[in-house]
């Protein structure tokens, strides 16, 4: 699951720092956390918090595994130094070891795992983005959104990257002021891909002005259990289509198309549920032209 992430941060390397701010380390055996650099201690990196002791031990790359053996084997944490140590250095192996005794359990029978902070407060609208079935590089882009984390044109022009009189206006609609709201829901692009959306589902309403806002309209209130798992989907595989879609008009010369987007999005769910539903035995075209069809045999109705 990591390994999609991932590779998104990598892309972009202002997103390597927001991942990991948003993610700690479980400790399970141990095997995979190196005991000065990752936080896997009350969410602290021993080297920056102990950067005295740092600079002068031997094994800076050593796992937690291999420390906690060559405890078990002197009965006292074991550091390697490439000096003797003076007093003041002696007090802070002192509050150290205190500092890593406080620190989780060491759990041989897991692996060590990273997990995200905001799974574990899950508010509302964070439960709309961690949602099943759904890619983890569709849910990390949802939270971005969220949080109001992608770069658009117009933020790089306030932060000075662009120069002064390039264009930030939004490649979609050739109009609005390209804001990352804008591309995701003030734009007249978005604003018809999201109706096509309810039109699909034959639903009524109209739709707030932000990110959160949407999330947390989007609850799926009346459909059945198997109806919301395709409903959830639907607000973060439009907001990533969107982000892609300006992204190719913007970097390939592709010309904006709300049909294109909306195929799109529609042949992904269809493909992500086919699976999911198999027993169903669901064609891809009854998900893009009969969806009511399909909502039927999985126990719902139509909401007309
Ligand atoms: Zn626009």
């Amino acid at each position: 699951m990591w390994k999609d992430i991932l590779l998104q941060s990598k892309q972009s390397s202002n997103l390597v720092g927001i991942f990991l701010d948003n993610c700690k380390v479980k400790v399970g055996n141990g095997h995979r956390i190196k005991f000065w650099t990752d936080k896997w201690c009350e969410n602290l990196c021993l080297k920056d918090a102990f950067p005295l002791l740092y600079r002068v031990v031997v094994d800076k790359r050593v796992s937690l595994s291999a420390m906690m053996v060559r405890k078990e084997e002197a009965g006292e944490w074991v550091f390697q130094f490439r000096r003797a140590l003076f007093d003041w250095e002696r007090e802070e192996v002192i509050r150290l070891v205190n500092q890593i005794e406080a620190g989780p359990v060491i759990r041989c029978y897991l692996e060590d795992a990273i997990v995200w902070k905001a799974l574990e407060f899950r508010s509302p609208v964070s439960k709309r983005i961690w949602v099943k079935h759904v890619p983890p590089r569709v849910q990390f882009f949802g939270w971005l959104a969220w949080k109001g984390k992608q770069k658009t044109a117009e933020f790089l022009y306030r932060i000075g990257v662009l120069p002064a009189g390039a264009s930030v206006v939004c490649c979609l609609c050739k109009s609005g002021a390209e804001s990352l709201i804008h591309v995701l829901l003030l734009c007249l692009v978005a604003w018809r891909v999201w109706y096509e959306m309810l039109r699909w589902w034959k639903v009524q309403g109209a739709l707030p002005a932000s990110v959160e806002d949407i999330l947390e309209w989007w609850s799926g209130v009346g459909l059945t259990k198997k109806e919301r798992m395709m409903w959830n989907a639907i607000p973060l595989l439009v907001m990533w289509s969107l982000w892609k879609h300006h992204n190719e008009c913007l970097f390939r010369e592709v010309v904006p198309s709300v049909d294109g987007i909306t195929d799109l999005i529609k042949l992904k769910m269809a493909v992500w549920f086919k699976e999911v539903f198999k027993e169903h035995m669901f064609s891809v075209h009854d998900f893009v032209f009969n969806l009511e069809r399909i909502r039927f045999s999985l126990g719902g109705g139509y909401s007309e």
